[in-house]
């Protein structure tokens, strides 16, 4: 029945962007609370912004959103940085509103703050999963990329919680970026997963600029050359190991397009980007984006029904059908209806 319902979900946003017409609202609306990030990863873009701390959304505007996404029936919302939890306390609230309004909630951090404290606490207001990234099974490949110490926090933060939940209450999962720096410890970060005991593992191929300013490729965490021939059996490795069990989150389709994405570069493709239809990412500022392509709209002046169905919004669900990024960003979905059928029985 789940799988129906899905499959029903995707046909009416597929439909929609056929119509270019939104004839459903987003799945999940994404808070990115902040730019500000204590870590200085290697693949990213974001701490380099200037963050503006004073001009972030308020608890309140982000609370009166949340009511209007349970009157329009969305129910999934998700808290994103830089890292949410530089702002831990208007999370933590933020996270407990939601929850008394029957959403769920994903907060997706880099363990940073994740003290048993703050563990606990997460735990108190019913945060419903916890991404934790980790991009390295050895210590000095994700310190490497993530900087020293972090990946005992990752991995602590990962125990204490753990210990602490009762009967699954929170999901916990490990979400690693796939770049040069790490690709050979895919299999073996699988392993770790479910050694520590988490629910799932995610692999997401790294983005081109995670700020959507540029075009350019950062060679430094591209694979390239003959490491493509060693990343395709790893792959080969991942994907059997996906078909014993559901513990890597990824579809066979996705696994087995990572390495054409490094080999293909601008000419890679992987379906219809549903993202202006399943998505509403609503930046530290209030501004509605997707992917650096517009509306230019802020939820601070405009209710989500009337911007979801904006003209400036049409504008931009045009420029991503146009996209010509190479993406395999997992939280923008993209399928076309043979691909949606491969996805859901794979
Ligand atoms: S990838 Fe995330 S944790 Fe790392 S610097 Fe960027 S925002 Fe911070
Ligand atoms: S394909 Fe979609 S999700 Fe990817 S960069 Fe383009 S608009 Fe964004």
């Amino acid at each position: 029945m789940a799988k129906l319902g899905q499959i029903k979900r995707y046909l009416s946003y597929m439909l929609s962007y056929n119509l270019n017409i939104p004839l459903r609202y987003p799945h999940e609306v994404n808070f990115q609370m902040t730019n500000r990030c204590p870590l200085r990863c290697k693949m990213c873009e974001i701490w380099k912004l200037n963050a503006n701390p004073k001009k972030e959304l308020s608890v309140d505007v982000m609370k009166r959103i949340m009511d209007e996404c349970r009157d329009l029936g969305i129910n999934y919302i998700s808290f994103v940085g830089g890292e949410a939890l530089v702002r831990r306390k208007d999370t933590l609230e933020l996270v407990g509103y939601a929850n008394s309004k029957g959403l769920h909630t994903t907060i997706v951090s880099n363990a940073y703050f994740l003290d048993e404290k703050v563990c606990e606490k997460l735990l108190d207001v019913g945060l419903n999963r916890l991404a934790l990234s980790l991009d390295g099974a050895k210590r000095e490949t994700h310190d490497f990329i993530r900087g020293r110490g972090n990946y005992d926090k990752v991995i602590e933060a990962a125990k204490t919680i753990l210990k602490l939940r009762k009967k699954k209450q929170i999901k916990v999962d490990f979400t690693s970026v796939v770049m040069s720096y790490n690709f050979r410890e895919l299999v073996d970060i699988y392993w770790l997963g479910k050694k520590i005991g988490v629910d799932q593992v995610f692999y997401q191929a790294v983005v081109l600029d995670n700020t959507f300013k540029n075009f350019d490729y950062n060679e430094e965490v591209w694979i390239n050359g003959e490491d493509l021939e060693d990343l395709k059996s790893i792959i080969k490795k991942l994907i059997s190991l996906k078909r014993q069990d559901d513990f890597i989150f990824n579809s066979v389709e996705y696994l087995r397009s990572i390495p054409e994405y490094f080999e293909k570069r601008g000419n890679f493709k992987f379906g219809a980007c549903l993202a202006g239809f399943m998505n509403l990412n609503i930046d530290p500022y209030g501004n509605i984006s997707v992917c650096g392509l517009g509306p230019n709209l802020n939820v601070r002046d405009r209710r989500i029904s009337d911007l979801w169905t904006h003209e400036e919004f049409s504008k931009t669900r045009s420029l991503i059908k146009r996209c010509k990024r190479p993406c395999l960003m997992l939280c923008y979905e993209k399928f076309g209806i043979r691909d949606m059928f491969k996805h859901l029985i794979s």
